[in-house]
């Protein structure tokens, strides 16, 4: 964090001088940080804005990633980012997980919540894996019914509606409670 950083409710400016912008609001006295972030005081507009820290929502190399299934394509996934190393994050960064290699036909859904760790950023795109055993998927569904699954293996579901088994490549933390409430 810089000098620049602010968080909700800091004191900017007083309004005689700047005028409230972008995440910012007058309490009638003092221009105010309305979110966490960077300031930035254009002293030409005198206009003060607060710009989202989107950089510190970017995960790094070894970091661990809860995200949302968002794509799933033949040879990998892609995830919209929600936790990085447990923090919540709103930025909506996605990363891709290679999926060619697991000899698994349905790795994820998409809306399954899996648990990734990255392991490089390349080209601007954020590349991470699912090959240790608390990584993988945390949270899905039945692919014929929609209905709740368990586990039956580390790579196995079973519907307990309609009783489909499937294969998921699944993290060890799969249906752990505080998880599954996030989604309903
Ligand atoms: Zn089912």
């Amino acid at each position: 964090m810089s000098d620049n950083s602010v968080f909700p409710g800091d004191k900017i400016a007083s309004i005689e001088e700047y005028e409230a912008g972008n995440n910012t609001f007058d309490d009638g006295d003092m221009v105010r940080a309305a979110a966490v972030g960077e300031k930035n005081m254009d002293k030409e507009t005198r206009v003060v804005d607060i710009n989202h820290p989107k950089l510190l929502s970017v995960p790094k190399v070894g970091d661990v990633i809860i995200g949302t299934v968002a794509a799933v394509m033949s040879s990998m996934i892609a995830v919209t980012i929600d936790y990085i190393n447990g923090n919540p994050t709103t930025s909506k960064v996605e990363c891709i997980c290679g999926t060619r290699n697991m000899r698994i036909r349905n790795v994820a859904l998409v809306n399954d919540i899996a648990s990734l760790k990255i392991v490089a950023h390349l080209n601007g795109t954020i590349h991470a894996v699912m090959n240790e055993p608390d990584l993988g998927i945390m949270f899905t569904k039945c692919r014929k019914c929609v209905g709740k699954v368990v586990s039956k293996s580390s790579d196995a579901i079973k519907c307990t509606d309609c009783g489909w088994i499937d294969e998921r490549k699944l993290s060890s933390n799969f249906g752990k409670s505080n998880f599954v409430k996030l989604r309903e």
